[in-house]
């Protein structure tokens, strides 16, 4: 079985890792430096082009990571053809690729979520209105795709005013943003393979999004990540699928969108139950890369299951104990610029329970393994237990290394939170 998949990160080094031990042959597109059979020179948005090498391979599946080849309609482009995609349709795809219409989603559908109000960037004085009503304690998001930077969690006016005098030197143009309600609790990523129907959970996970310990600093792609979540008991899952999944499931068959593919619920356990904060209409980075060493059962078989519409006939397997993936990122991220270029060192002869990912990695003319990037490297281990995984995975962390590296030393070790809903 070929397939072809999209993408260039960490996340994709996963997948391909896992769809090749489930059997197949995996070709990525445009892949990196350490991701095997990676084709550099095609892009990922340039559907004819993806096409011309599907049938030069006698692919007959493409399997998308990253959202923005979904959102600029790459699954409508090959509907009707004999090559399936697996990710929503671009009508779909705003569940994630605007925001604005992704909380009117689940307002139609009562699916549990933050209050909040839809501004127009002409007319900036109207948020700031209703964000001193607040007391500053809101969220300001940029309507459309970001790369996580369209997001401003503050906790004062000041901050507020800050947020929406940055979000028009951001963003030019006409735009639309929300102002929501500022929640609080712990964050969980509830990921599944839908069809639309039926949907098939992964493991829980979470992710650690801000750049430095202790969940301080500047919002990043993601910092680490582990699964499954001790705190996720079947009480908070039942919640989280009365509240929030089943009312999405039912919204998109009301609505007749042909939605095959991975489906991201992030969520904030609040004194109030569970609240979604937003969709992704695929795999997170870097959840991926705990979730899918965990995943026992064939992605291969699920992938195709979803396809088929058999889904609901499939069980989805867990490897037992935890997984912890810290990321090795590049000194300077998230700022704009910073030196890359560095060589790698210490990625030879890591332990059997430890995996390493790579993101923004490439080989300089010489062949050696240099950074690229921002998130280089995630170092991913598996343990019995969480501890021994943290452990794991930080020794990986000791191991390998490039000038100036940087990552966060506290990827798992959040206090158990007391959950009152
Ligand atoms: P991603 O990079 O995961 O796609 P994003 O940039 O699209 O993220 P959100 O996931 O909507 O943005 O928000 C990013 C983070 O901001 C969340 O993980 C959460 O920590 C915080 N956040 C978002 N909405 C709220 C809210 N209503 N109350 C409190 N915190 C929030």
């Amino acid at each position: 079985k070929t397939l072809l998949l999209l993408g260039s990160g960490a996340r994709e080094h996963a997948l391909a890792e896992k769809l090749t031990r489930d059997g197949a042959t995996v070709h990525v597109l445009p892949g990196n430096a350490g991701i095997p059979n990676s084709h550099p020179e095609v892009n990922p948005l340039d559907f004819e082009a993806v096409q011309t090498f599907a049938q030069a391979h006698n692919a007959k599946l493409i399997v998308v990571g990253p959202e923005a080849p979904l959102a600029a309609g790459i699954t409508d482009f090959f509907a009707g053809s004999d090559i399936k995609v697996f990710g929503p349709t671009r009508a779909a795809a705003r569940l994630e690729s605007s925001k604005v219409w992704s909380k009117d989603f689940m307002r139609r559908h009562g699916v549990a979520t933050a209050l909040a109000w839809q501004f127009r960037s002409d007319n900036i004085d109207a948020a700031r209105t209703k964000a001193a009503e607040l007391g500053g304690h809101v969220v300001v998001k940029y309507d459309g795709l970001a790369a996580g930077k369209g997001v401003y969690v503050c906790s004062s006016l000041e901050e507020a005013e800050a947020a929406l005098d940055e979000l028009q030197t951001q963003f030019t143009g006409w735009f639309s943003f929300l102002l929501e309600e500022k929640l609080t609790g712990p964050e969980i990523s509830i990921i599944g393979l839908t069809d639309g129907r039926e949907i098939k959970m992964l493991a829980t996970s979470q992710d650690h999004k801000q750049l430095l310990a202790g969940d301080q600093g500047p919002n990043t792609g993601g910092m680490g990540a582990y699964c499954p979540v001790p705190f996720a008991n079947d009480n908070v899952l039942a919640a989280i699928r009365r509240d929030i999944v089943d009312p999405t499931l039912r919204g998109l068959q009301n609505e007749q969108f042909a939605f095959h593919g991975f489906l991201y619920f992030g969520i904030m356990l609040t004194p109030s139950g569970p609240k979604l904060l937003e969709y992704n209409v695929r795999l997170g980075d870097p959840e991926a890369e705990v979730l899918l060493p965990a995943l026992d059962s064939s992605l291969l078989d699920l992938i195709e299951a979803t396809l088929s519409g058999t889904l609901a006939k499939q069980t989805v397997r867990q490897r037992p104990g935890a997984f912890v993936g810290v990321v090795l990122a590049s000194g300077g991220y998230p700022a704009p610029k910073f030196p890359t270029g560095f060589p790698i060192t210490g990625l030879q002869n890591l332990p059997a329970h430890t995996r390493a990912y790579h993101g923004a990695t490439r080989q300089d003319a010489h062949g050696q393994l240099v950074t690229n990037g921002g998130r280089v490297l995630v170092l991913t281990a598996h343990g019995p237990d969480l501890e021994t995984a943290t452990a794991r995975a930080y020794e990986a962390c000791a191991q390998v290394t490039f000038q100036d590296a940087y990552f966060r030393t506290d990827i798992a070790q959040r206090p158990e939170p007391v959950l009152t809903a």
